[in-house]
């Protein structure tokens, strides 16, 4: 390996590589290299302090180089590699280190980099080594995919960062390259743990009750705001791991070949869920690239639809244009449709090549791609979704728009004349147990929400503009009190301006990430260093009543998610794992049990509001419980300090505005407990 000579890296180093010469992530750390690093003259205040700060990865893998090889020859691959390593180093800043990983790749640490910093850095790596490169007469214009991550404050060892973003790098490449991925836990997976999780896999999908299930998703036609069709998403639901998402998953089916019975299953499934409903309309499953390889799909397909006694126009099928634009794949088409079962082009804008293949596009309707949706209020995507959306309807096609999170994308949606939609912002994926209430709840929660709110609607903001309202418009947006907004704005949780008058405004964006649904990321709490035996007792006793009863005081008129008997569960193992951790003063389970219930929360539709808004409550109910229940104060002040950091969990949003105002810790706390006594007593 070679670690930036010139600046004295290599000698006592730290690499170790296997029989083939290939340097493992693992092996390679960072103290003994750094150790003996000193700083050139003219920077030393950019001397890293690997003791206490944290350090950033950085891995940038070249896609394809195999190709380049096979088509050009090895010199040519040796060609980009070189010139790759020194546009990355021309770039590499000062006090960082870069040094060749892989046969493709390069790996980057900077200790001292702050997580935005790392990322831009990341985003110039990506555009600097994605530029065409001169190799003899041809202009090759190479794409490179970047990892980052992160060790944690205090590490000094560079593998387990190393290791994650070479992960990240992988799965960006993965994911068809040319992108920057930051690491997420699940692609750290070793190859161990993921021959076990195939195994297990392929038990869940031998026995009827292994875990597989469906979740299903409404889409919402947008003039009357009725629940038109629901999109089957799978989950597996694993015996230790809890509820997986498919990309923890699905790879691997495909990769095993467990996709084409999985895939029979969710028809099956989809099709036994959709006749159980009241009023069955339309189920959407998704299908994979190999499933149109399946001569027995369209027969497979029928056979399902007779023995459920559907009609094959309340099936669709909704295939990636990866799928479904090989030449190979039309005569399957032609069949489901000449079956009458629906086809539809799924993820429209992720890619380009349908507006190059149009005359294949002998589909039923498009789904307008959610990384298209997310991102309306550049003027350039729009330009794009509207070329989509005009072709669509020069051919007649429907079109969807799929991952609308806010009222302001819906909006933009329906500026476009998109005919239906799905996304967060109307319902989350639903368990099937629950779809027929979901439904026949949603017909009031998607109408209204179809409708822009009247407070978004009026200030449609121009582009790069803050739009700021009233805290009474605010609260409302929320559907919280305005007490509370104006609690959460003097916390500093939520930022807000004050005009000349004193009066505070607040700002929509602000305001919308508080709306979301998606999940949030946590904050770990501050702990006590033992157990707090009184605490335990209460939440032993009445936890899980504390905990309801916080819940119904969320609502006014139709209960949310934690006021519902879906919430029950949750709410039970959540109170149950605190009280242990209480009693027994280990809490290194609490934030998993706290993650639970906010995924749970997430999956049932609460907003973030509601959630922090639930915390806030619950912490104050039993604080204002264990007052009354006269334990020794030493206790209560670490029972105190406890409750108000497990209260600011959800809020302590990683993302939001640095801009927001610091309250010192202290008083934060007193102003929020005596808040929440008032909030909390009985009226
Ligand atoms: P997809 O077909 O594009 O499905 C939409 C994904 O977006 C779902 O993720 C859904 O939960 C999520 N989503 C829904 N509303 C929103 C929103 O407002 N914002 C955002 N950001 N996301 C939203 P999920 O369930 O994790 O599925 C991911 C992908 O996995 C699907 O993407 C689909 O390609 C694949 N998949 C899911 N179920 C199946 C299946 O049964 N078979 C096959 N072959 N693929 C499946
Ligand atoms: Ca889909
Ligand atoms: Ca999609």
């Amino acid at each position: 390996v070679r670690l930036d000579n010139r600046r004295g890296f290599v000698e006592g180093a730290y690499a170790s590589s296997d029989a083939r010469g290939v340097v493992k992530a693992d092996h390679l750390s960072l103290p003994t290299a750094l150790g003996s690093w000193s700083p050139p003259e003219a920077e030393p205040e950019r001397r890293p302090s690997l003791a206490r700060e944290s350090l950033a990865a950085l891995v940038v893998g070249i896609d394809r180089l195999r190709d380049v090889a096979d088509a050009l020859g090895p010199q040519a691959a040796e060609a980009v590699l070189a010139t790759t390593a020194a546009r990355l180093e021309a770039r590499r800043p000062p006090g960082t280190m870069l040094a060749q990983l892989f046969g493709d790749a390069f790996a980057l640490l900077a200790p001292q980099l702050g997580r935005v910093a790392a990322l831009d850095l990341a985003r110039e790596l990506y555009e600097v080594a994605s530029q065409p490169i001169a190799i003899a007469d041809h202009e090759l214009s190479v794409s490179v995919s970047v990892g980052v991550a992160f060790e944690a404050a205090g590490g000094i060892a560079a593998q387990g960062a190393l290791r994650d973003a070479a992960a990240a790098q992988h799965r960006a490449q993965q994911r068809g390259g040319g992108r920057v991925e930051l690491f997420e836990p699940e692609t750290g997976e070793s190859a161990l743990e993921s021959l076990r999780l195939e195994g297990e896999l392929r038990r869940a999908l031998a026995s009827p009750d292994g875990g597989l299930t469906l979740f299903f998703q409404p889409v919402v036609a947008l003039d009357t705001g009725i629940v038109t069709a629901v999109e089957a998403l799978v989950r597996w639901i694993h015996p230790s791991l809890g509820l997986l998402l498919p990309q923890r998953f699905l790879p691997l089916a495909e990769r095993t070949g467990l996709i084409a019975p999985l895939e029979r299953w969710v028809i099956g499934e989809a099709c036994r869920r959709l006749a159980s409903l009241p009023e069955p309309q339309r189920v959407l499953v998704n299908l994979s690239t190999n499933a149109l390889n399946d001569t027995r799909l369209v027969s497979d397909i029928a056979e399902h639809l007779r023995a459920h006694d559907l009609r094959p126009d309340q099936l669709a099928v909704e295939l990636s244009e990866s799928t479904l634009l090989p030449a190979h794949s039309a005569a399957r088409v032609t069949e489901l449709r000449s079956l009458g079962v629906a086809v539809l082009l799924d993820d429209v804008g992720s890619g380009y090549a349908w507006l190059t293949r149009s005359e294949r596009l002998a589909v039923d309707g498009l789904k307008l791609s959610s990384s298209i949706v997310a991102k309306l209020a550049v003027p350039e995507v729009m330009g794009l979704a509207r070329l989509i959306v005009d072709a669509a309807a020069k051919l007649a096609i429907p079109v969807t728009a799929e991952g609308v999170e806010t009222a302001a994308q819906l909006e933009l949606v329906r500026s476009l004349g998109i005919s239906s939609a799905q996304g967060l912002h109307f319902l989350a994926p639903v368990p099937a147990a629950t779809l027929a209430d979901v439904l026949a709840l949603s017909g009031a929660v998607s109408a209204a929400r179809a409708a822009v709110p009247a407070v978004l609607a009026a200030h449609t903001p121009a582009a790069g503009e803050e739009r700021a309202v009233s805290l009474g418009q605010a609260a409302k947006l929320l559907g919280i009190s305005a007490s509370t907004l104006r609690r959460w704005a003097e916390d500093g949780r939520v930022s807000s301006v004050r005009t000349s008058g004193g009066h505070r405004r607040f700002y929509l964006s602000d305001l919308s990430r508080l709306n979301q649904t998606s999940e949030a990321r946590l904050r770990r709490p501050s702990l006590p260093d033992g157990p707090v035996p009184g605490l335990a007792a209460l939440l032993a006793a009445d936890g899980l009543e504390i905990a309801t009863a916080a819940a119904r005081s969320l609502y006014d008129e139709r209960p949310g998610w934690f006021a519902r008997a879906a919430a029950l569960d949750p709410l039970r193992a959540f109170t149950t794992e605190l009280a242990q951790a209480f009693e027994h003063g280990r809490y290194e389970r609490l934030g998993d049990a706290l993650r639970r219930l906010m995924l749970a929360a997430t999956v049932g539709s609460a907003t973030l509001a509601e959630r922090h808004l639930f915390l806030e409550r619950f912490a104050a109910a039993l604080d204002s419980r264990l007052i009354k229940a006269s334990r020794p104060a030493r206790e209560q002040t670490a029972a105190r300090r406890t409750l108000s950091a497990l209260s600011l969990t959800q809020l302590a949003d990683c993302d939001a505005p640095a801009s927001a105002p610091r309250v010192p810790a202290r008083r934060r706390r007193a102003g929020r407990l005596r808040d929440g006594h008032r909030e909390t007593a009985p009226s």
